[in-house]
Order: C-alpha cells, then structure tokens, then sequence
C-alpha cells in the first residue's frame, strides 16, 4: 500500500509539495479550498502551475470540505452548489478522485437516494470519480453500513466513476471490531458480496480514540488508539490492496505526522533485496 497524509494547501500549493515530500509521502490527499467556508475559490495560474508541480510528484487525491450535506441538497441549495465547486475546482487541477461523506439526513432512505443524485449531478458536469466514505454513524449520518453504502451505489447512474474510501476508524467506531481477524475478514467478505473489492478506490488510515460501536468519529494516531497496531500491519501488507493509497488524517500535533509515518513504515513488508546475479 501507498502511505501518505491529508495534507494541508493554507500556505499554497508548493508549501504542500514541501510538507509531503518531508514526510515521506507516497500519496496525498488535500482540501480544494478552504473546507469551513461557503465562499467560492477562484484559482490562479500561479496556483495550477504549484498544483501541477505538486501533482507530478505523486498521486493527489481530493477531500470533499465540511460543510456541503449531500443527503440534503433538496433542503438547502449550497449543499448541492458546493459540491459542483469543488468537483470543477478538482478538474480545473487535474484531479480524478474525489472523496465525500454521504451527508445526514433523519429519513435515512430519502438521504441515501438524495446522495446518489448528488453524485449523479457531479458525473453529469465533471470527469471525476467520486468516492463514498463510510461513516462511523453518528447521529442520522448516512453510509453506517455495507447496506447504506450499496443503497448509494444503486443509485447512482455512473457506476464507473463511483467507488469507496474505507476509513478504518469509522468502520470501528461504526461497530466492526476489526482487531478480531474475523470480523474484518466478515466486512471484507460482505463488502466483496455487495460491491465487489475493486470498488475499494483508496483507504483512510486512522487509529481510534473512541471505541468500538461508539458511533463517535475520533480520528487517532496510529497504534496509540483503540484499534492497535496488529490490525494495521495486516492491511498494509495484504496483498489485494498493494496497489491502493492509505491516507492518514491523524491529528495534526508537534511532531506526530512523522511520528505516525514512521509507525506505519515499520509495519510495512520488508524490502526484498534484488539478487545480484
Ligand atoms: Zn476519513
């Protein structure tokens, strides 16, 4: 698997190349604009040209921000407005993936299918392939399960162009209790059931201070949380997802982005010397 960090774009698109390749980052995944704000970007020549040095280097992958509710985009026009921005502002960059949340909504079948339609809206204007992100399940968020995350993917037209980012501490926090083998072999197995796991796109790599089932979404750093470093190494070095990016989006604290790649270096398969024959 390809390690790398969410990383932050506040001082520019070359400060982020900076930060990235300090850490040793194989993939990386940013905010498109400011992800607490309504207010539209508007990007520069300047900036397409840092982004596109920042591109070149490795693989980028897009964060939907906080505050489009795509379970709602009948409720409020912003949410769907929002959504549109950012999905140009991630073809402007040359950017092919980008990761939502499912959004909130009490009926939780209507939001599930107002999603979709969200998503829907997206492949209608824009070339990009959007990611649904479980959810730990707090409050009526959507995308708890393997069912609502189906339920989304039934929806939409463009199957292509859809695919999952797996966080590991929302799948805890949501109820599997992946430190028993079994129990991410059963999510695996249901996944591949339903969706098939070539519909896994990227996964989240954060540990979890809150515990299994909490339904609380407490991102933590990598083998200081509930989760444990054993689960960790596994997925790291399963084979089936070698090809794959893991993104940390652990606390930003001191040190601890080096801290936590470090960590997750450790369990990564050793290098197999080349013989010299
Ligand atoms: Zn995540």
């Amino acid at each position: 698997m390809k390690i790398g960090f969410h990383v932050s774009i506040a001082k520019g698109f070359d400060d982020t190349l900076k930060g990235a390749k300090a850490l040793g980052c194989e993939v990386a995944q940013v905010f498109v604009k400011n992800p607490r704000s309504w207010e539209q970007r508007v990007l520069s020549d300047a900036d397409l040209a840092a982004f596109g040095r920042l591109s070149a280097e490795l693989p980028v992958f897009a964060h939907l921000s906080y505050l489009p509710n795509l379970a709602k985009i009948d409720g409020d026009e912003r949410n769907l407005k929002g959504l549109l921005h950012e999905a140009a502002l991630c073809e402007k960059l040359g950017i092919g993936s980008l990761v939502v949340h499912p959004g909130s909504r009490p009926d939780r079948l209507s939001g599930a299918r107002m999603t979709a339609e969200a998503i829907d809206r997206v492949h209608d204007r824009h070339d990009v392939t959007v990611l649904i992100e479980n959810t730990a399940g707090q409050g009526n968020v959507i995308g708890r399960d393997v069912e609502e995350l189906a339920r989304m993917y039934e929806g939409v037209s463009n199957k292509e162009k859809t695919l999952f980012c797996i966080d590991t501490a929302h799948l805890f926090e949501s109820g599997w209790d992946i430190r028993k083998k079994g129990v991410w072999k059963g999510f695996l197995d249901e996944f591949e059931r339903t969706l098939g796991l070539d519909r896994i796109g990227l996964f989240h790599l954060n540990d979890s201070k809150a515990a299994a089932g909490s339904h609380a979404d407490r991102h933590w750093h990598i083998g200081q949380g509930e989760i444990g470093l054993t689960f960790f190494r596994m997925l790291v070095r399963d084979k089936r997802f070698a090809h794959l990016g893991g993104v940390m989006e652990t606390p930003k604290m001191g040190n601890m982005d080096e801290v936590n790649m470090e960590v997750m270096r450790s369990l990564l398969p050793p290098l197999v010397p080349r013989s010299s024959s």
